[in-house]
C-alpha cells in the first residue's frame, strides 16, 4: 500500500523528522528553520512578515542610537535594547500607550549604523511627541522617527524588507543576534491537516526502508508543521 507522495522541502539541510498531511496522502521533510538556510530563510521571512501584519500597527517608530554611538557592534546593540526597553516600558504605562509591537533589526549599508524599525499598536493616533523625545533622551537613545502607517500591507512589507537586507548585507559583527522580536501571542495559527511524526506514529508502509531508519533513529523536534 502507497500513495503518498513526498513534496520536495526547501530546505536545504532538512531534519530527519516529517511534516504528515493525512488528508491529503503528502508528507515533506522539516527544513532547519535557519536565516542562514537560503531554502529556509525567505518562508521564514514571510512568516515574519505575516506576524507583523496581525500587530494591525498604526506607526511605524525607527530607534536609533545617539551620535557618538551607532556602529554595529554588540555592545551598542546591547545598549540599543535596553534603552528601548526602558522607553517602551514608559510607553505602556501611558494612557495612549504601546499595546504591542514587532521590531527588526537594520545596520545600514552606508553609514553602517544601528537602528531598529518598529511596527507599534499605539492606543491613540495623537502621540506627545516632545515629551516622548525627552524620555528617549533621558534613556541615553538618539533621537526616534515617528511615521503613521496608513496601510498595515505596506508596513509589514517595509519592514519585511529590511529583514531580508540585513540578511543579505547585514555585518557579521552580529551574527547570532536576534533579527526581530514580536509581542508573545502573535503566531500564526498552526493548521490541524499537519501532524510531525513521532517515532511511535510512523505509518511505516508509507515510506522507503531508508526513510524509516533515519526517522528512527533520531529524537523527536519539537518544529512546527509548515503553514
Ligand atoms: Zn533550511
Amino acid at each position: 500500500m502507497n500513495g503518498w507522495t513526498e513534496l520536495p522541502t526547501r530546505c536545504l539541510n532538512p531534519r530527519p523528522v516529517f511534516a504528515v498531511n493525512r488528508h491529503k496522502h503528502v508528507y515533506v521533510r522539516v527544513g532547519c528553520d535557519r536565516w542562514h538556510c537560503k531554502g529556509c530563510s525567505k518562508w521564514k521571512a514571510r512568516r515574519v512578515q505575516r506576524r507583523m501584519l496581525m500587530l494591525d500597527a498604526n506607526w511605524l517608530v525607527t530607534w536609533s542610537l545617539p551620535p557618538d554611538r551607532g556602529e554595529p557592534t554588540r555592545e551598542n546593540l546591547r545598549y540599543l535594547h535596553a534603552g528601548k526597553r526602558v522607553v517602551v516600558r514608559w510607553f505602556q504605562r501611558q494612557p495612549w500607550g504601546l499595546e504591542r509591537f514587532g521590531w527588526v533589526r537594520e545596520t545600514g549599508t552606508e553609514g553602517g549604523r544601528l537602528h531598529l524599525h518598529m511596527l507599534a499598536k499605539f492606543r491613540s493616533r495623537f502621540l506627545p511627541f516632545k515629551r516622548i523625545q525627552k524620555v528617549v533622551k533621558a534613556a541615553g537613545l538618539g533621537v526616534i522617527d515617528f511615521e503613521p502607517i496608513w496601510r498595515a500591507a505596506d508596513a509589514a512589507r517595509y519592514v519585511a524588507k529590511y529583514m531580508s537586507k540585513e540578511l543579505a548585507e547585514g555585518v557579521k559583527e552580529l551574527a547570532g543576534e536576534r533579527l526581530f522580536g514580536i509581542t508573545p501571542g502573535h503566531n500564526l495559527p498552526k493548521n490541524p491537516d499537519w501532524k510531525l511524526l513521532r517515532p511511535g506514529e510512523i505509518p511505516v508502509w508509507a515510506f522507503q526502508p531508508s526513510t524509516i531508519a533515519l526517522v528512527l533513529s533520531v529524537p523527536m523536534y519539537a518544529i512546527p508543521p509548515p503553514v
